[in-house]
């Protein structure tokens, strides 16, 4: 009979230390046992990432991103080749693979890489040699053969793309919380775990600030049905799957709002009196786009005299490219200031329930304004409405929603 395939993945905390990566090991020869053939992605120990990146910017202000990816793909060489190591100590066998090894290739965007294929014969090889498979996460290999990394978090990625490539039964991706809260349950006490999400909601979610889950890995799971789920690595408890809830039960009542999000990772450029002409804005963000800087939030106030002001949101990493971007474009744009502001947060509900409710965007708008928290941005689609507000309010604002919409019931 042929075996199941399954994809295991453990962030860094679950690799946190040698006692954990000895706990990993048990857990990817239980499945094993059970007659799976395994494939295990682990992220790096701990905080080895950040530790990396800030060894980098002791030695340089702006590090060349291919030199960063270089280093900071060391960080899951280490825990892929220990757990490899564990598992033999425990007399099962296992191989390490780097991403170049296991044939994860990409395209050169360092420090962002998408994931182009994976080339699935050596870890066909290595299940013939009854291997356990480890690859490293996060990492992959460009056609030049230069080491590329796929953004923070990116080793959900790796194994959502491994489980795609070699039809896995499921994907599950072991954490330090039982699944998908209805919040961060870091920072709500009573956030509950939410069991079934769709694609689109966990995308939502995911773009959002819930970083539970990488926004790369939802994509790839939903455009190849990739079941995934997502529970935690230190007890056995069932957690959150993310699937295709349609398949699974076509009256299952959609929850209005099934969660509340916040990224604290983004600033915002303001550009002020441009003129308020056909193709101002097409030039901002194509240049924008051509620096590979992604556009969360835009907003455009046109003023007196044909003069308008436009703000964005970026990622915190992309600011010094952004800014580079604005400056260089000031003559031609006729752009008289700019500003930057470094202290906000977005501010997200998400549901798939909210396309057939009218109204919850004035409850989370009324909920905010009641409590003095001002609304600086708003976007929206049919299952999404996010704000931005000040970034030193954001907690509170996000227990404020999570119990207006009484997501803790
Ligand atoms: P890993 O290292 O396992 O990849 P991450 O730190 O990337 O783990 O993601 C898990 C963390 O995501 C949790 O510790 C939690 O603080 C945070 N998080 C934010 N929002 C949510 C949510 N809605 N549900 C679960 N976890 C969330
Ligand atoms: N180690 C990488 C990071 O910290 C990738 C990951 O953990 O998924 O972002
Ligand atoms: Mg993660």
């Amino acid at each position: 009979m042929k075996k199941n395939i399954i994809v295991m993945k453990f962030g860094g905390t679950s690799v946190g230390s040698v006692e954990k990566i000895k706990r990993v090991a048990d857990r990817a020869i239980k499945s094993k046992n059970e007659g799976n053939n395994v494939v295990v992605t682990v992220s790096a120990m701990g905080n080895t990432t950040d530790d990396l990146i800030e060894l980098a910017c002791a030695v340089s202000k702006n590090p060349p991103k291919r030199e960063m990816d270089m280093l900071l793909s060391t960080g899951e060489q280490v825990s892929t080749a220990l757990l490899a190591i564990a598992i033999a100590e425990k007399g099962k066998k296992a191989v390490s693979l780097t991403g170049y090894q296991a044939g994860i290739f990409t395209d050169d965007i360092f420090s962002d890489a998408k994931i182009l294929t994976i080339k699935k014969d050596r870890i066909f090889a290595e299940f013939e040699k009854d291997n356990i498979v480890i690859v490293a996460g996060f990492q992959g290999i460009t056609n030049n053969n230069d080491i590329t990394t796929l953004g923070r978090g990116g080793s959900d990625t790796t194994a959502v793309a491994i489980a795609a490539t070699l039809n896995a039964k499921y994907c599950e991706i072991f954490t330090d919380v039982d699944g998908v809260f209805t919040t961060d349950p870091n920072i709500v006490e009573n956030a509950k775990k939410i069991n079934v999400l769709s694609y689109d909601e966990m995308l939502e979610l995911a773009s959002s600030g819930t970083k539970v889950l990488h926004l790369r890995a939802v994509e790839f799971a939903k455009t190849h049905g990739v079941i995934i789920h997502v529970r935690s690595s230190f007890n056995n408890n069932e957690g959150t799957w993310v699937m295709d809830t349609e398949k699974l039960n076509k009256k299952m009542e959609k929850a209005v709002v099934a969660g509340v999000s916040y990224d604290t990772n983004q600033v915002k450029i303001s550009v002020f009196g441009i003129p308020d002409r056909p193709g101002i804005a097409a030039k901002l963000f194509s240049e924008l786009a051509n620096a590979h800087i992604n556009i969360d939030l835009i907003v455009q106030n046109v003023g007196e005299k044909g003069i308008a002001a436009i703000s964005f949101t970026i990622k915190k990493e992309d600011l010094e490219a952004g800014k580079k971007v604005v400056k260089d474009l000031k003559e031609k744009l006729e752009i008289t200031n700019i500003e930057i502001d470094t202290e906000i947060a977005k501010l997200s509900i998400v549901g798939a329930g909210m396309k057939s409710h009218p109204g919850v965007a004035a409850t989370m708008f009324s909920c905010l304004g009641n409590n003095g928290i001002n609304i600086e941005m708003i976007s929206t689609s049919p299952i999404i409405i996010s704000c931005v507000i000040r970034q030193e309010r954001i907690k509170e604002a996000v227990k404020l929603l999570h119990d207006e919409f009484e997501l803790g019931k």
